[in-house]
């Protein structure tokens, strides 16, 4: 099964997206770690898409392609969960295109959204483990011990774009080139969308349902 997670930075994609992949069985392909990943390890990819990531707009497609293609190519049999991905129209055809050459497809499309003024709140109050991608939020859960990850005891920092500006840049972005996704997933028949307002357990019951009844559809 392949299921694909989209919505504003902030709505808590990543939060949900790990829940979901330890209760699924899912790989969770999410676009943002990835990218992060090679930037804190100064590779060349990393040196090429730094400069798009501290500003809070989308890197280029050719790169993303590549990184897709690569992964879709080792984990034909795996079911995924796509985190980030794709965010643009011409991605989201893209990963059509890959995934029909494989001879696969994907079943969801699910949104997730939530007011500007509560995304903000949460944007401004994150901080993440840059060892094990394990995401907290001062406002909403804290780790146990200030300032340091509850699973694996490493310094908690702050994400360079989660400051004002940038995340009003990326909120534009997310309007300007990610929601039109919306239409190309309704036209699909995968679409579905949820509040996510309210408790991490409540979205992730919300989004279990809606998987659920398309594992149960099969
Ligand atoms: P995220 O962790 O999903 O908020 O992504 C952080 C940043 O990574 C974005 O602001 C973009 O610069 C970049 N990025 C993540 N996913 C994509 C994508 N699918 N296409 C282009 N850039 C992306």
């Amino acid at each position: 099964m392949r299921v694909l997670l989209f919505g504003p930075p902030g709505v808590g994609k990543g939060t949900q997206a790990d829940l979901l992949s330890k209760k699924y069985n899912f790989i969770k392909f999410s676009m943002g770690d990835i990218l992060r990943e090679e930037v804190s390890l100064s590779t060349s990819l990393g040196n090429k898409v730094e400069n798009y990531l501290i500003r809070g707009i989308l890197v280029p497609d050719n790169i993303i392609f590549e990184l897709v293609k690569n992964f879709l190519k080792k984990n034909k049999e795996a079911h995924i969960l796509f985190d980030g991905f794709p965010r643009t129209l011409n991605q989201a055809q893209n990963l059509n295109k890959n995934l029909t050459q494989l001879g696969l497809s994907f079943e969801v499309a699910l949104e997730m959204h939530l007011a500007e003024d509560e995304i903000v709140k949460r944007l401004i109050n994150r901080r993440y483990c840059p060892k094990c991608n394990k995401i907290y939020n001062y406002a909403t859960k804290p780790p146990k011990t200030n300032g340091v990850c509850d699973h694996c005891h490493t310094k908690l920092i702050k994400r360079s774009d989660d400051d004002t500006n940038t995340i009003k840049k990326r909120l534009q972005v997310y309007e300007e080139k990610t929601h039109p996704l919306v239409d190309y997933y309704k036209s699909l028949n995968v679409y579905n969308q949820i509040n996510a307002t309210g408790s991490q357990e409540d979205v992730f019951k919300k989004i279990s349902e809606i998987i659920d009844a398309y594992i149960n559809k099969r």
